[in-house]
Protein backbone atom coordinates (compact mmCIF):
# COMPACT_ATOMS: atom_id res chain seq x y z
CA UNK A 1 0.00 0.00 0.00
CA UNK A 2 1.13 3.23 -0.46
CA UNK A 3 1.88 5.38 2.74
CA UNK A 4 3.85 8.71 3.65
CA UNK A 5 6.79 8.60 5.22
CA UNK A 6 5.95 9.96 8.98
CA UNK A 7 10.15 11.78 8.75
CA UNK A 8 10.61 12.85 5.03
CA UNK A 9 6.78 13.23 4.15
CA UNK A 10 7.58 11.01 0.90
CA UNK A 11 5.15 8.55 -0.41
CA UNK A 12 6.23 4.90 -0.56
CA UNK A 13 4.99 1.80 -0.86
CA UNK A 14 5.45 -0.50 1.70
CA UNK A 15 4.78 -0.64 5.36
CA UNK A 16 5.42 0.49 8.20
CA UNK A 17 5.45 4.63 9.05
CA UNK A 18 9.24 5.50 7.40
CA UNK A 19 10.40 5.03 4.16
CA UNK A 20 13.01 2.50 3.44
CA UNK A 21 15.55 5.40 2.89
CA UNK A 22 14.93 7.02 6.21
CA UNK A 23 15.09 3.51 7.66
CA UNK A 24 18.06 3.05 6.38
CA UNK A 25 19.07 6.76 7.36
CA UNK A 26 18.63 5.68 11.23
CA UNK A 27 20.09 2.67 10.78
CA UNK A 28 23.58 4.79 10.03
CA UNK A 29 22.64 7.27 12.55
CA UNK A 30 21.99 4.97 15.51
CA UNK A 31 26.04 4.05 15.76
CA UNK A 32 26.56 7.85 15.87
CA UNK A 33 23.90 8.89 18.60
CA UNK A 34 25.41 5.15 20.66
CA UNK A 35 28.94 6.52 20.24
CA UNK A 36 28.41 10.03 21.22
CA UNK A 37 26.39 8.80 24.16
CA UNK A 38 29.24 6.47 25.31
CA UNK A 39 31.69 9.29 24.65
CA UNK A 40 29.73 11.93 26.29
CA UNK A 41 27.95 9.71 28.89
CA UNK A 42 28.91 12.10 31.88
CA UNK A 43 26.87 15.15 30.37
CA UNK A 44 23.17 15.30 30.32
CA UNK A 45 21.18 14.78 27.41
CA UNK A 46 18.28 15.27 25.84
CA UNK A 47 17.24 15.26 22.07
CA UNK A 48 18.37 18.97 21.04
CA UNK A 49 21.57 18.80 22.50
CA UNK A 50 22.10 15.15 20.43
CA UNK A 51 20.66 16.03 17.35
CA UNK A 52 22.71 19.84 17.87
CA UNK A 53 25.53 17.57 18.26
CA UNK A 54 25.28 15.09 15.41
CA UNK A 55 23.71 18.01 12.74
CA UNK A 56 21.21 15.81 12.41
CA UNK A 57 17.29 16.78 12.05
CA UNK A 58 16.20 16.62 15.47
CA UNK A 59 13.22 14.06 14.01
CA UNK A 60 15.57 11.46 13.60
CA UNK A 61 16.66 11.22 16.97
CA UNK A 62 13.69 11.66 17.84
CA UNK A 63 12.48 8.21 16.22
CA UNK A 64 15.96 6.19 16.77
CA UNK A 65 13.94 6.61 20.45
CA UNK A 66 10.70 5.79 18.90
CA UNK A 67 11.63 2.60 17.31
CA UNK A 68 13.53 1.63 20.21
CA UNK A 69 17.31 1.71 18.52
CA UNK A 70 18.26 2.49 22.01
CA UNK A 71 16.89 -0.24 24.07
CA UNK A 72 18.39 -3.16 21.40
CA UNK A 73 22.02 -3.56 20.85
CA UNK A 74 23.77 -4.01 24.82
CA UNK A 75 26.61 -5.77 24.30
CA UNK A 76 26.92 -9.64 26.26
CA UNK A 77 27.53 -9.36 29.88
CA UNK A 78 26.60 -6.02 30.42
CA UNK A 79 26.88 -5.19 33.75
CA UNK A 80 23.28 -4.00 35.85
CA UNK A 81 25.13 -0.49 35.85
CA UNK A 82 25.98 0.24 32.47
CA UNK A 83 21.95 -1.32 32.12
CA UNK A 84 20.32 1.27 33.98
CA UNK A 85 22.46 4.09 32.87
CA UNK A 86 21.37 3.46 29.57
CA UNK A 87 17.91 2.95 31.05
CA UNK A 88 17.95 6.00 32.37
CA UNK A 89 19.17 7.82 28.77
CA UNK A 90 16.16 6.45 27.16
CA UNK A 91 13.72 7.83 30.18
CA UNK A 92 15.95 11.35 29.92
CA UNK A 93 15.11 11.05 25.71
CA UNK A 94 11.35 10.04 25.94
CA UNK A 95 10.93 12.57 28.56
CA UNK A 96 12.02 15.54 26.68
CA UNK A 97 10.30 14.66 23.64
CA UNK A 98 6.94 14.99 25.87
CA UNK A 99 8.27 17.82 26.99
CA UNK A 100 8.80 19.26 23.72
CA UNK A 101 5.28 17.89 22.69
CA UNK A 102 3.41 19.59 25.81
CA UNK A 103 5.15 22.96 25.59
CA UNK A 104 4.14 22.90 21.72
CA UNK A 105 0.81 21.91 23.55
CA UNK A 106 0.60 24.71 25.50
CA UNK A 107 2.68 27.22 23.67
CA UNK A 108 -0.44 26.95 20.78
CA UNK A 109 -2.84 27.05 23.08
CA UNK A 110 -1.37 30.22 25.00
CA UNK A 111 -0.77 32.02 21.40
CA UNK A 112 -4.72 31.98 20.77
CA UNK A 113 -5.61 32.77 24.46
CA UNK A 114 -3.35 35.81 24.87
CA UNK A 115 -2.92 37.17 21.36
CA UNK A 116 -4.66 39.93 21.78
CA UNK A 117 -4.09 40.96 25.48
CA UNK A 118 -0.37 41.20 24.29
CA UNK A 119 -0.96 43.30 21.81
CA UNK A 120 -3.67 45.57 22.79
CA UNK A 121 -3.62 44.74 26.48
CA UNK A 122 -0.65 44.81 28.89
CA UNK A 123 1.17 47.31 26.51
CA UNK A 124 -1.77 50.33 26.61
CA UNK A 125 -2.17 50.33 30.30
CA UNK A 126 1.38 50.80 31.22
CA UNK A 127 1.33 54.31 29.11
ZN1 LIG B 1 11.42 8.93 4.53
Amino acid sequence: MIVTCKLCRKLYNGEGRICPECRQRLDELYPEVRDYLRDNHKLEFNVETVAEALDVDIRYVQELVAQGYLDRDLPEGVSSEVLSDRQKLIKAFESSIDKMKADAAVAASRKSVTYGQEIYGENTKRR
